[in-house]
């Protein structure tokens, strides 16, 4: 693929294109900065380009120098204005005949895709953590970089830690053993930078099959390996369905709780939340999603942020094909029921030009077009394919898809040419029926959208509806033998609000403000919102001031928000979990409540 125009991105990749990234960084904790070199290895695809022009956000550059045959000259370089979303070109020029650059930096402790937490913020309390999202234009915050997924790169990294503590990128060489304080890394396969990463820590291993592990805080590192011991299995079924993985190791880091996403598909090395931490494996559909990244995003990725949806389109199709192969179309089933009733909330609050699967970013920060549209519309489109053609035809078609794009950067109107030339060809009758442009280019959903229902979330509605109504008796809910998704749907199904003696009723049988179940918690939380249930609120305090999930954390600072009063508790709580924020989650809760 020839690299495409991305409006979020300076760089000019069809003129010179960045190939290789070396890294050598040191981490320091006591000022929050990254400092260290970027040498960039480039080729030049216009022979007459004389200047690199790079993607940074608030990076102190000292120096550049330019480079050929392992001989090193001073640069000059120009740092441009900073825009609000964009951050600053950065402008080498390049002598005749040099294929690299070097750039001498540091980072701020602002950085917006690094975090930086004390000891007190760890499950362990003894020493600090940093982790980095460069999803999606977080890069350039920490490495002067082409920020932008039509680009891919092949990289190798020295980081220099503390000696007492580990550090872990998304590349081969992460250490099981031995710590020294200099890690050495090297990525083979070339990916965006999106996913470059890297995390710090007082972290431990434990292997979960042949080519899979657990990183996390020693404390916690026994329950993760428990919670996702199902780990080679799926990566076994994913196979099955669309091809080899081609990542060699898959490994999970567990986060200390402020990473504000659920997870983060870094190849080789998932980031994950500890909220998923359940004990029972029920909500491990995540690693799921995570893991199907290394066929759609990782492999097969969006040039541009307008192309999202076929990352996450994409793979919250394969994350339930992936469950249903391992858990059962039981489970499969119900999450793609409650998938839809998440759809159907997104679309009653976006606005139509946020509903398009083929959205337009122009202008505007990509880390908005990151709602649930794009998942679970995109996931509907490719069931609807899959209806339509049969699940043999169709997973021969994605499987096929992999292979043709892998390791490439593409864009919607590449995936719609080989739509039409490998699945519509082959059938025009078919091909008639779908709505394309409708799916793509307009809001809301076609007519005749898949419905997913499930029959057990639907007798665990009605009698939700029978227990409101008084003919069914809170003894005869058999909610603690349900999974999580039927309770779920249980307090889904209950009236809003609901008044305080209920509410009290519900949560002395069924322990809901005490529940360790994240899901169930925001669930219950938010009910309690909207009902003045204050026997939750210093739950809801905790569980604000302790968890960062934005997908927690920001629906509940909207609920509180609808009443000045509950706006002024929004507001003290804020002040107090603020800090222990990431800065992505920081910049969401501030554009709600503007403190
Ligand atoms: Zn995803």
């Amino acid at each position: 693929m020839t690299p495409t125009a991305d409006v979020h991105s300076f760089a000019e990749p069809d003129r010179v294109v960045v190939r290789h990234a070396d890294l050598d960084l040191t981490v320091d904790f006591e000022r929050h900065i990254l400092r260290g070199t970027a040498t960039l290895r480039f080729e030049r695809i216009d022979p007459a380009a004389d200047r690199l022009v790079l993607d940074t956000r608030g990076l102190d550059v000292d120096s550049a120098e330019t480079g050929s045959d392992g001989r090193w000259t001073s640069a000059r370089f120009d740092l441009g204005p900073a825009d609000s979303i964009l951050g600053s070109a950065l402008t080498i020029p390049l002598p005749a005949g040099s294929d690299q650059v070097r750039i001498h930096y540091a980072t701020r402790p602002t950085a917006s895709g690094l975090q930086w937490l004390t000891p007190a913020q760890t499950a362990g309390k003894r020493h600090p953590f940093l982790f980095s999202q460069s999803q999606a234009i977080h890069a350039r915050s920490w490495i002067p970089m082409q920020d932008t997924p039509g680009v891919r790169i092949t990289y190798s990294a020295t980081v220099r830690t503390p000696p007492d503590l580990v550090a872990v990128m998304s590349a081969a060489g992460n250490p099981t053993g031995e710590r020294g304080g200099t890690y050495r890394f090297s990525m083979p396969q070339r990916i965006p930078a999106y996913l470059l990463a890297i995390a710090a820590g007082d972290l431990a291993f434990a292997p979960l099959g042949p080519r899979s592990g657990v990183y996390a805080e020693p404390s916690l590192l026994a329950r993760a390996a428990h919670e996702f011991a199902d780990t080679e299995k799926m990566m076994l079924s994913a196979e099955r369905l669309y091809g080899p993985y081609r990542w060699e190791r898959y490994d999970i880091l567990v986060l200390p709780p402020s990473f504000p996403f659920g997870g983060m598909e870094n190849p080789r090395l998932t980031f994950a939340t500890p909220t998923v931490l359940a004990g029972d494996r029920s909500l491990v559909s995540l690693i799921a999603h995570e893991l199907a990244h290394s066929w759609s995003g990782n492999l097969v990725t969006n040039a541009t942020w307008r192309d999202f949806w076929l990352n996450e389109g994409f793979t919250t199709y394969l994350e339930r094909r992936i469950d249903e192969d391992v858990y059962g179309a039981d489970f499969a089933g119900m999450e793609a029921a409650l998938g839809r009733e998440d759809l159907d909330d997104e679309l009653e609050r976006l606005e139509d030009r946020d509903e398009l699967l083929h959205i337009d970013l122009s202008g505007r920060d990509p880390d908005d077009g990151a709602t649930r549209l794009p998942y679970e519309k995109g996931a509907l489109f490719l069931r609807s394919l899959e209806e339509l053609y049969g699940r043999e035809r169709f997973d021969e078609f994605l499987r096929c898809y992999f292979d043709r794009f892998a390791f490439q950067s593409i864009t919607t109107a590449d995936f719609v040419r080989y739509l039409r030339e490998n699945l519509f060809a082959t059938d025009g009758e078919r091909a008639a029926r779908v709505p394309l442009e409708r799916w793509l280019e307009e809001p809301g959903l076609p007519p005749g959208a898949p419905r997913p229902v499930s029959a057990r979330l639907q007798a665990v509605a009605a009698m939700a509806g029978d227990w409101s109504a008084g003919s069914t008796r809170t003894s005869d809910v058999p909610f603690g033998s349900w999974t999580t998704q039927e309770r779920l749907a249980f307090l889904r199904g209950l009236p809003t609000p609901l008044d305080t003696a209920r509410m009290a009723e519900l949560d002395a049988a069924f322990g809901l403000t005490a529940t360790g179940n994240n899901e169930i918690a925001f669930q219950w939380l938010r009910m309690a919102i909207r009902a003045a249930y204050s026997a939750a609120d210093a739950r809801l305090e905790d569980f604000l001031v302790s968890i960062g999930r934005r997908k927690y954390i920001k629906p509940l600072y909207e609920e509180l928000a609808k009443t000045p009063a509950g706006r002024e508790r929004a507001l003290a709580i804020y002040r107090k979990a603020r800090p222990g924020y990431h800065p992505i989650a920081q910049t969401t809760i501030d554009g709600i409540l503007e403190p």
